[in-house]
């Protein structure tokens, strides 16, 4: 743990001002997004941290116009293309993929996160990591992968295996540390199941997920960790964030890094308002280490509970109860009820007997309406129909369908099918 973890307030602030009025000053002179995006305020001295809020947001939106304005890289770029030396972009769920480009200084910056993500779960550098992952154009793991390495802990890549042929790697290699999505790491332990192998018994004592939230959703780590016989941990990142949260002894949600972002929690329906003592509203995160490729007051999209500044493991960095609860969009009004996909999760995964499920998302005149098919004996469906109503106060219907045929997922799981647009 770094002294700034366990830090009062006031020095972690001063921490954050500093490294931002530095790095303002290296990206105003030569980065035309911001630029263009701060014209009029470049003689604005940040004096306070609060002054942070007099600078515009910038939004996923903005940066992919500004791409298709500007191809094939953008205009948010502080320095000359051959300094920098890697290209990563995001999945494309919502809109036209991301291509972001990072320095050595900001590869560095990364793998330095990450180390912390890998600390937080009381992994060492004796450790074996093993990222169950392809290797593709996604930055997650390849972040994961270089901060292992700046850790000094033995680092398996592996990319280009079927399920099987990971299982048998974890387990020839002997891998304490499994890195991937939580929706994997069940399916992994369904593989393994088939193949009447227990994962168990294998040497995996720390389970690390990033890619989705899932970890920090009780009922899942609680299903995640018996499958592995493994203390699991969440994590959180985005392509062009960074990675932001990591979680700790605790293991009740996430801290954001403090040291490399500055974190605001921001009232999505009066955006400006802070919310605050265990209020829910959207992450805005400014990242304070990747200079080449900024990201200020950047709306995530991400609904998070703002959980203060102080926590049982000793950290005085921001904790989010909870983890991400779900995506701004994602939220669901049933019959004037908010419904979060995590929730459904949470109730769901509480039911050793269901194996996967989707949520279907229709339409009726301004109400939205959802219904779940789910993998599970027929005579469970009343049960779970009775957890629900007494979480949700809904009564929803439920589909029972036969094992194996709902999808599985190695990185982003799409549980919720919207047919709203097709209607
Ligand atoms: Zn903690």
């Amino acid at each position: 743990m770094s002294n700034l973890e366990t830090a009062s307030r006031s020095l972690i602030e001063a921490h954050q001002l500093a490294r931002l009025q530095l790095g303002l000053s290296r990206l105003l002179p030569a980065n035309r997004f911001y630029q263009e995006k701060l014209a009029g305020k470049e003689r604005l001295s940040l004096e306070r941290l609060a002054d942070l809020t007099l600078l515009p947001y910038t939004t996923k939106r903005e940066l992919v116009a500004d791409q298709a304005a500007h191809p094939l890289f953008g205009s948010n770029l502080t320095y000359p293309l051959s300094d920098y030396i890697r290209l990563h972009q995001t999945s494309g769920t919502t809109g036209l993929p991301l291509k972001i480009l990072d320095t050595q200084e900001s590869w560095d910056w990364w793998g330095d996160s990450w180390k912390t993500v890998y600390q937080g779960s009381g992994v060492t550098r004796d450790d074996i990591v093993f990222l169950a992952f392809g290797f593709g154009p996604f930055i997650g793991f390849w972040s994961a992968y270089e901060g292992a390495k700046k850790l000094g802990a033995l680092t398996v890549p592996g990319g280009g295996m079927d399920s099987l042929q990971r299982l048998r790697a974890i387990q020839e290699i002997g891998a304490t540390v499994l890195v991937c999505t939580p929706s994997y790491a069940l399916r992994l332990a369904e593989v393994a199941q088939e193949y009447g192998m227990n994962m168990r018994d294998s040497t995996v004592r720390v389970t690390i997920h990033a890619g989705e939230p899932g970890a920090s959703i009780p009922a899942t780590r609680e299903r995640i960790e018996d499958a592995w016989g493994a203390t699991t941990y969440d994590h959180a990142g985005m392509t062009e964030m960074g990675a932001f949260g990591f979680a700790c002894s605790e293991q009740n949600g996430l801290h954001v890094n403090e040291a490399e972002f500055i974190a605001e929690v921001l009232d999505p329906r009066r955006i400006g308002q802070p919310v605050q003592g265990g209020q829910v509203g959207e992450l805005v995160l400014t990242n304070l280490g990747r200079w080449g490729s900024p990201a200020i007051r950047y709306r995530t999209g991400d609904m998070v509970r703002h959980g203060g500044y102080s926590c049982k493991c000793g950290r005085t960095f921001l904790h989010l109860p909870g983890g991400i609860l779900g995506r701004v969009d994602d939220m669901l009004i049933v019959r004037g009820i908010n419904v979060y996909p995590s929730t459904l999760a949470d109730i769901l995964h509480r039911f050793p007997a269901v194996a996967e499920y989707r949520v279907i998302v229709t339409r009726d005149g301004p109400m939205d309406e959802i219904a779940l098919e789910v993998e599970c004996p027929p005579d469970l469906i009343k049960y779970i129909q009775d957890e629900l109503r007494t979480a949700l106060h809904l009564r929803i219907p439920i589909e029972p369908v036969e094992p194996g045929t709902l999808p599985r997922f190695e990185l982003k799981a799409k549980r919720v099918e919207d047919r709203r647009k097709r209607m």
